[in-house]
């Protein structure tokens, strides 16, 4: 039986999981669209597919960290942080994981929202209500890299409104 292997996007190489996501220039694009090609060489250059998952678990609890760096540093004293990942927002509020493999990094987050806030909030949120987090992302995805935007006192209507929905949504 013959099976055509050519990956659908690029016609150019046969398709396996490494060059759909990873490797095909059409995925490239994503990737570097959504500023996140250092972490794209960083899975390509993984040898197993447990490597792989391990490597995706860090990008999160890296960016966690990021996220409670730039609210201390911008100055923030009360703080509320929104992720989709019901794990990170366990490991963020309670023991259950400073003995895991990144533990580590969880004990720091945890000694530093601690240590940097007068008040703080980790909650989670299921990814279909996420739509401020997306749009958000959209927006940071159309800047260039390395640069930041931050609100002080006015935030822009896509975000209040946004907001405003979610909240009522969840009958709040
Ligand atoms: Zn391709």
């Amino acid at each position: 039986m013959d099976i055509d292997t050519l990956c659908p996007c690029c016609r150019r190489l046969d398709e396996d999981g490494d060059h759909l996501f990873l490797k095909c220039k059409f995925a490239k694009a994503c990737w570097r669209a959504a500023i996140l090609e250092e972490q794209r060489l960083k899975l390509v250059a993984c040898s197993s597919a447990h490597e792989v998952m391990d490597c995706i678990f860090q990008f999160g609890d890296q960016m966690a960290m990021q996220a409670i760096q730039f609210a201390r540093d911008a100055g923030k004293s009360r703080v509320i942080f929104e992720t989709d990942a019901t794990n990170l927002k366990d490991a963020l509020c309670s023991n259950a994981y400073d003995l895991s493999q990144h533990g580590t990094i969880f004990r720091k987050a945890k000694y530093m929202l601690f240590t940097s806030f007068i008040e703080y909030k980790v909650i989670s949120r299921v990814r279909e209500c996420n739509s401020v987090a997306h749009k958000l992302a959209g927006q940071g995805a159309s800047m260039e890299p390395g640069a930041h935007m931050l609100w002080h006192g006015t935030i822009p209507d896509f975000v209040l409104s946004d907001v405003a929905s979610e909240y009522a949504v969840l009958g709040g």
